[in-house]
């Protein structure tokens, strides 16, 4: 009965892209907790494999800490990092709105010079949901822009100030240069990184390339509607130490806490991340 419900956790991991590594350490940790002979009679053995491998999977995203929060009152300045097309520029303006509505003075500044239409997007999102914006049409130089956009939020009493940085298709030398750049310059409380959940086993190496260029604080994960599972995002926390901590997730040995997750295009479309429902939905 244990081999046959495994199985099935198994498969339902596999869908949801956990890497192979991660799903044979996780058998073998639940046949060692689960011993079936002791379980009185009476008991559903069934639902109680079931709620072990529930709280196996838990405790490998949860880090029993509290993700990163702006402190209201304070001027808090948070980077936004990831490839091109992750959802960056997305998430900036729902966690912007998320905040705006806790009641913190927010504002946007766009650095991306890179991507075509990117300040024309980030300006269109933010006047919809009246988020004051900073950006330029003629200003290429992205860390000019996070310089004047950033001292000119500050000087206006903001308290939450969300850096858009530009990103690329692949993780390349010229990318990472100018984060680090746009990091030095700004001096954020918090550098959250946004991955696309549906990117899969590529999490890893792409949590480790930006984790080792700035100090990233927080995950968020996008795209979790559809049919993204995130299981590549726990796998890429699960390979880099032997517990995972949040997605929005915490890495353990990268020490990032996953906040939140993207679940739509729209502004209203984020989630705080919990484990509890992040592994209830990845579990089907
Ligand atoms: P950036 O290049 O990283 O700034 O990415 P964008 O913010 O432009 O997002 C790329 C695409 O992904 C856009 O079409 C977004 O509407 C879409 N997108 C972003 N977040 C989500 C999400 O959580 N779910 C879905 N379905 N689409 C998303």
């Amino acid at each position: 009965m244990l081999d046959e419900v495994i199985k099935d956790i198994q498969r339902a991991l596999f869908e949801s892209d956990v890497n192979a590594r991660l799903v044979k350490k996780l058998t073998e940790n639940i046949k060692k907790t689960c011993k079936l002979d002791e379980i009185p009679s009476g008991v559903n053995k069934k639902k109680l494999i079931q709620k072990t491998i529930f709280d196996e999977l838990i405790k490998m995203v949860d880090p029993g800490t509290e993700p990163w929060k702006p402190i209201k009152g304070k001027v808090n300045i948070v980077m936004f990092v990831g490839l091109q097309g992750s959802g960056k520029t997305t998430t900036c303006t729902k966690l912007a709105f998320y905040y705006q509505r806790k009641g913190f003075k927010v504002c946007l500044v766009c650095t991306d010079t890179f991507r075509a239409g990117a300040f024309d997007q980030l300006k269109q999102n933010a006047t919809r949901a009246k988020i004051p914006f900073y950006g330029s049409y003629s200003e290429t130089d992205p860390v000019q822009l996070a310089i004047d956009g950033v001292d000119k939020f500050k000087s206006e009493g903001f308290d939450l100030i969300i850096v858009d940085t530009s990103g690329r298709h692949k993780q390349e030398a010229e990318l990472f240069a100018e984060m680090k750049q746009i990091s030095d310059v700004v001096q954020p409380t918090n550098s959250i990184f946004v991955m696309d959940g549906t990117i899969g086993q590529a999490a890893d190496g792409q949590a480790k390339a930006f984790k080792s260029t700035v100090d990233i604080g927080s995950i968020i994960i996008t795209k979790m509607d559809g049919h993204a599972k995130g299981g590549g995002a726990i796998s890429a926390v699960a390979a880099t130490g032997s517990n995972i901590m949040y997605i929005t997730f915490y890495l353990p040995k990268f020490n990032l806490l996953f906040s939140f997750i993207g679940t739509g295009e729209h502004i209203h479309d984020l989630e705080p991340f919990t484990p509890k429902s992040f592994i209830g939905k990845m579990m089907g």
